[in-house]
This record gives C-alpha cells, structure tokens and sequence, in this order.
C-alpha cells in the first residue's frame, strides 16, 4: 500500500511516503508498553497538563497545521482551521476534566469500603478515516493521554501528510516519545500490530468493511474495539417546523466538507405540509454553492477527496436513477482536473431502489415525502444506520419526543451541530458501537478496577 499525497483539486503527486518497517514496529510498541508501565505510577495531573500544551500548540500553529490538511484531502481552508480549532477545544476539555473524570468513585457495599479505581490498560492501536485526518485522531489521543494509555496509529493512506503533521504537533507541544506514533504499515502489520501482546484495545473510525475485518481480528485476540463507521442521518422536518430555521442550516447539514462527514444529513424526511417549500428551498440553496480552490475564501464546496471516491459516487447516483429516483438538481460533470462533484438533489427513492439504504459519501441529498411526524420516524429508523441525526420543530418539546424515538446514537433539535468535545459522539447499528468524546469516550479503555477493604 503506498501512502502518498495527491492533491484533490489538481490530482497531482505532492508525495509519496515509504512504509515503515516492521523493526520501527517492534522499537514503537516497545517504547509505548514501556511508558504505558511508568504512567501507571504518575499522577493524572502529570498528563493533562501536558494536553494543554498540546491544545496551545494547535492554536498557536492553526495555518500551518490547516494548510496541509486542505492540500491532504481537499477540504476548504476554513473547514481545516475549524477542524484544528476543534481539536484544540478536545485537548483543552481533557485537560480541564480528565483528572476529576478519572477520580476513583466510591461504592455503597455490605463487603466493606468499595471504590472503583480508573486505570489504564496499556497501548491502543487506532485505524483512522481520511475526512477529518487530525480531529479523528484527537478523539482517541486526547482521553486516552489522559488515562495513561499510549496509542499507535494508522491512517488513511491517501492523508499521509496529516498524519506525519499530527505526530509532529504532538510531540513539538511535549508530549514523550511512544505515547503517540503514527505507523505507515499494510494491513498484514495492521494485523499484527492488533495480535501483539503489547496491544490493549483497538479503535476503528472508517468503513463497515474495514470495521468488520479489524474488529474481528480484535475479538480474534480478546481485545476490546470501538467501531465509529458510516450513516445515513435523518434531517426530520416535523409538521409544526419553522422552514426559515430550516433552510438556515439544511445545506451546510449536508455539503459541509463536500459532503464527506459521517453525520451530515443524507436523508431529508419532509412532512407534506412542508415539503414542496423545502425542496425549492434546498434547490436554490444548492444552486448558489461555488466549487473551487479550497485555498480560496470565496469557494464554498471543495472537491472530494480521491478520484475513486468521485466515481464510486457517481455510480451511486446513477444506479439511484436506473432504480427510478427523480433527478431534482445537479449531477452534471465540472470541467476541471479536480474532484468536483455537482449538489445533486434525488427524490423519489423506493424501498426497493438500493439507494434508500446506500450511504452516499458525498454532496448528495436524498429527499423524502412523509404524511405526518409518526411517518418521518417509521422511516427515519428504517435505515441499516444508526450514527446521527436532526429534527426541526416549532415546539422543542414536541421535538424532543421525537428524537427519543430514533434509534440513533444523537439527535439534535433545532440545531445542527457536527461535534463538541463534551459530547459522547458514536452509533448503533451498522454505525458501530462504543463512544468518542465526553465522559463517555474517556472510558472506553479504563480498567475499573474494583479494591474492597474490610
Ligand atoms: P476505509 O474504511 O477503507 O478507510 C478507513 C481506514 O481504514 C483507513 O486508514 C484505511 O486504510 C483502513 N483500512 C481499510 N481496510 C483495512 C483493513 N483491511 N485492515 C486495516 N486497515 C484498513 O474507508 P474509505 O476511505 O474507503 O471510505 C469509504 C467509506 O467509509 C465511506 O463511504 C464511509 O461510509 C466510511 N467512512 C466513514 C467515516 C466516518 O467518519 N465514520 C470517515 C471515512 C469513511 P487505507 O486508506 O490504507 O485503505
């Protein structure tokens, strides 16, 4: 497998990277096993101060840290100066509430005086997505640094950069040698490295195909695995919605990051009161997106990430239209070397169309008319995924108790917001399972040691 750098807007070679070898394996989970057994005698506080440096160093270099993940994978410059501000934001959050999270808690018990102890378990090793390439590897770093489990990590092989820059920031802010390396390895080492002895637990975000090999190779091994993978997110539009607070945010629900995010809204589930006003809406919106440079300001969608994504999108269109979906907007090729890949708005997608459960990785909206609310539930839950999603409704109340009936991993009412370090981000279903983030996330790879003293 060749880790290389190709620029998506003009599909040039920047740089290739040489695998490493499996000596610079065996030297990196050394060094990992070897501070995971010092921190386990340090303090918290010892860590977390050391995430505070790492959440000034990300602010402190945002343009530079930002540059190489638009020139990596595409995405708009000021989508990448969002995506190091929120890594920040998440080194920060550790460092503020990792040691009062991590505090023993104690246990009402007739054995005697019971507590629950937090410790690590040892090194993890993470198998990271290319379209978030520094905030996919915060989510595991950050909690787990704080916790004391050092990580070692592969990325996606068209973001090498990204993934070089992130271990560089690292350790440029101070944190030790072994707590974090990034790995170029072939999936054979990715094997090996999950059936070391060394390694503890594994965390996947990606593909459910991905998903399925390494999370096997993890029960294989009896590690514990969390799984962030695809989703198809229901954008609910309830009959009592207010459209204006709708139309705000629908389009960038569904073309942030060209489209390439795991819990942007790919299914719009419109009440029929609503839904010839939202459509319209959503069309013209569509219409005013400026493809371009990523590196310019003016450019409000950027090219997708590889070639083979644009065309692997592009099939799915086609096969939604062969199957009878309507092509409301877009679809039309872009004259340029780079990934473009027009909004396109389909509608009229049948149960038996494969669309409807297709996931599509890209700008493209799927469009549903629903008679009533209890209609746009049955079908916001008729997915194989469960990952994210959002519900517009005048009374939030009455928007609450909708959200509570999908079976989803997030809901947001009234408001569309990607993440934020204090809330636990993951799914159900073929989404995958365990959690990023927040008090949740932090726990994923902690032995809850039980001591009972009599
Ligand atoms: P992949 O799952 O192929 O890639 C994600 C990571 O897994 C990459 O580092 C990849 O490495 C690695 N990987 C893939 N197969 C294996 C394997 N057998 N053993 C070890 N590592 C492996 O995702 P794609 O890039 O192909 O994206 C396709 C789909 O993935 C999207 O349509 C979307 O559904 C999902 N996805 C979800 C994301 C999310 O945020 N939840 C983010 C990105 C994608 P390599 O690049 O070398 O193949």
């Amino acid at each position: 497998m060749a880790y290389k750098t190709i620029n998506p807007y003009t599909n040039e070679l920047v740089k290739t990277y040489p695998n490493h070898d499996d000596a610079y394996v065996e030297k990196t989970l050394s060094k990992a096993d070897a501070l995971y057994h010092q921190w386990r005698n340090q303090p918290v506080k010892e860590r977390t101060v050391l995430l505070q440096a790492v959440s000034d160093y990300f602010t402190a270099h945002t343009d530079e840290l930002a540059k190489v993940l638009t020139i990596d994978m595409g995405k708009r410059l000021s989508e990448a100066k969002g995506e190091v501000a929120i890594c920040a934001a998440i080194a920060q959050y550790y460092a503020d509430h990792g040691e009062e999270m991590l505090q023993p808690q104690t246990i009402k018990s007739s054995a005697g005086e019971a507590r629950e102890e937090k410790h690590p378990v040892g090194t993890l090793m993470m198998v990271e997505p290319w379209n978030f390439p520094y905030y996919q590897l915060m989510r595991v770093f950050a909690p787990n640094f704080a916790v004391g489990n050092p990580v070692v990590y592969k990325h996606a092989s068209n973001t090498p950069a990204s993934a070089a820059a992130f271990e560089e920031a690292v350790r440029n802010a101070g944190v030790p040698d072994g707590s974090c390396t990034n790995l170029f390895i072939s999936y054979d080492q990715v094997s090996n490295v999950i059936a070391d002895k060394r390694i503890h637990g594994v965390a996947l975000t990606g593909s459910e195909r991905a998903g399925k090999k390494v999370a096997a190779e993890a029960g294989q091994n009896l590690k514990k695995s969390t799984l962030e993978l695809g989703g198809s997110d229901a954008f609910i539009v309830a009959e009592d919605a207010n459209l204006e607070e709708v139309n705000k945010v629908a389009t960038s629900a569904r073309l942030y990051n060209a489209g390439q995010v795991c819990t942007s809204s790919k299914r719009f589930i419109i009440t029929e009161n609503h839904y010839d006003e939202f459509l319209a809406a959503l069309k013209k919106s569509f219409a005013q997106v400026k493809w371009g440079d990523p590196m310019d300001d003016a450019t409000t969608l950027a090219p997708l990430c590889t070639v083979s994504a644009k065309e692997k999108l592009q099939a799915q269109v086609d096969d939604a239209i062969a199957n009878g979906a309507t092509l409301e907007y877009g679809n039309q090729p872009i004259d340029h070397p780079g990934n473009f890949f027009e909004p396109t708005i389909l509608t009229n997608i049948t149960r038996d169309n494969p669309a409807y459960f297709t996931e599509f990785f890209g700008p493209v909206a799927q469009v549903y008319k629903v008679k009533d609310d209890a209609a746009a539930i049955k079908l916001a839950n008729d997915s194989d995924y469960g990952l994210g999603g959002v519900v517009f409704a005048g009374n939030p109340k009455h928007g609450a108790e909708i959200a509570s009936q999908i079976e989803t991993g997030q809901v947001f009412v009234n408001t569309y917001f990607g993440t934020l370090p204090e809330l636990p981000f993951g799914g159900v279903k073929n989404s995958g399972y365990g959690r990023e983030l927040g008090h949740l996330g932090i726990n994923e790879f902690v032995n809850n040691e039980l001591v009972v003293v009599n």
